[in-house]
């Protein structure tokens, strides 16, 4: 976490400028109709499928593809949509309100293709990134591994330059996709070296001899999202596919989190938002003491509690967006849209299911998958416990106090 300095955006800046300004423009609104429509009518009718089955949504993922709401934040120089983090957020909060799984299924290519947008090569960005934009192909990012997963200093895969390769080796764990990536970006160590210094990033290509995959991962929900566990055996990777050069990998790994959480965020939200819904549906059908279970205040300030920690969970998402969006360091408000989305999703769906009652804890119920799939956002690009490691850090070392003279 040293190596990414904070740089305080003006409160000046952030009170009155373009940032109080809640106005989508005429784009952002037809992406974000577009999202709404993609996901009511292509996601949201064949999510239980998915879901029971856990088999992997490709044909989803291809209209999805071929709608233009993947690989969003591809730069418009390589064949991609050139979306900001800002209108990543609009699409992602419609796609999961329909389908966790499948969202995270369509926007893991974000996350695979982030490092070589930072850190990449002109020759890698338009070797690795413009073939996803042609047709439908995936790529993976690979950090955690079956001994580590919030310490990523910790990581132990190791690489060892052998003229001009590369020979990786080690296990990484809980890889996204990874059954179907065309491309991995993986993550390992130079040998002998410890903790963030001697860490690289390679984009590694799923044909590359010495790389292997072990038996997909059985989860509790996103039962549409593949899980996968990649092993690395002496795998020669072309020293051409380092991204950012000997021991980047962990400021790269950081930078890129800065810039995807924001988007599990606005998931977060999505889901939340349909929680809600089904929560306020079946509360004005439901029947108990001889009237609708909407009429009592316990239930109506349950769901007026969802609503408003809705609007605010989309709020800190929007902010993170806009710093990203505009240059500035979002790494703390990163983390605040991904803790409290993923917090308050769970959360929400949590009461959602209360409302519910008995049928709540019924699979046969909208609410139990949500509840289910909600779950992965207090865990995944950085558990609720590492999300607030880095805010409290940045309070306890960086943060300026408004009061003065204690
Ligand atoms: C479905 C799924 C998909 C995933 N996709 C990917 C992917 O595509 N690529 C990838 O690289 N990884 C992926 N992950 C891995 C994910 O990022 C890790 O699971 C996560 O970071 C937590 O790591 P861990 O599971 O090893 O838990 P651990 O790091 O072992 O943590 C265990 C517990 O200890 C707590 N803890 C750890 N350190 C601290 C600390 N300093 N302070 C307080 N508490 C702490 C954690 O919060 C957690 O509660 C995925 C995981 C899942 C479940």
């Amino acid at each position: 976490m040293r190596a990414i300095k904070y740089v305080q955006v003006s409160r000046e800046s952030l009170a009155v400028g373009l940032l109080i300004d809640f106005e989508l423009t005429e784009e952002q609104i037809a992406l974000r109709d577009k999202a709404r429509k993609f996901a009511v009518e292509e996601v949201l009718p064949v999510s239980k499928k998915y879901d029971r089955t856990g088999d992997f949504p490709r044909e989803t993922i291809e209209k999805a593809f071929k709608a233009g709401l993947m690989n969003l934040g591809i730069p418009r120089e390589y064949g991609g949509l050139g979306y900001g983090a800002f209108e990543q957020a609009l699409v992602v909060e419609e796609m999961a309100a329909a389908c966790a799984g499948i969202t995270t299924s369509v926007y893991v290519n974000d996350l695979g293709a982030k490092p070589i947008i930072l850190m990449g090569t002109e020759a890698q960005k338009r070797r690795f990134l413009a073939p996803l934009t042609e047709q439908l192909r995936f790529v993976s990012f690979a950090t955690s591994e079956p001994g580590m997963g919030s310490d990523v200093a910790g990581l132990q895969a190791t690489c060892e330059q052998d003229g001009d390769y590369y020979v990786l080796n080690g296990d990484k764990f809980f890889i996204t996709n990874g059954d179907y990536a065309d491309v991995f970006v993986i993550f390992a160590r130079l040998k002998g070296t410890k903790r963030h210094q001697g860490i690289c990033a390679f984009v590694v290509p799923r044909e590359t001899e010495g790389l292997s995959m072990g038996t997909p991962l059985v989860k509790l929900g996103h039962r549409a999202s593949d899980t996968a566990t990649v092993m690395l055996r002496n795998a020669r990777v072309p020293a051409e596919n380092i991204i950012g050069g000997e021991g980047k990998g962990f400021l790269l790994a950081m930078l890129t989190f800065m810039h995807t959480r924001p988007a599990i965020g606005a998931m977060a939200t999505g889901l939340a938002r349909s929680a809600m819904e089904y929560a306020i549906n079946y509360a004005k059908q439901r029947e108990a003491f001889e009237q609708k279970i909407a009429n009592f205040q316990a239930v109506q300030q349950m769901i007026a509690d969802m609503y408003a920690r809705v609007e605010a969970m989309r709020l800190l998402t929007w902010k993170a967006a806009w710093l990203l969006d505009h240059g500035q360091d979002a790494n703390i408000a990163s983390s605040c849209a991904k803790l409290v989305g993923s917090e308050d999703a769970m959360r929400i769906v949590t009461d959602a299911l209360q409302v519910y009652g008995g049928r709540g804890y019924l699979e046969n119920y909208a609410i139990a998958k949500l509840f289910r799939d909600a779950k992965l956002y207090q865990i995944y690009e950085g558990t609720s416990q590492v999300q607030r490691y880095v805010i409290s850090r940045y309070l306890f070392e960086e943060y300026q106090p408004i009061l003065k003279g204690f």
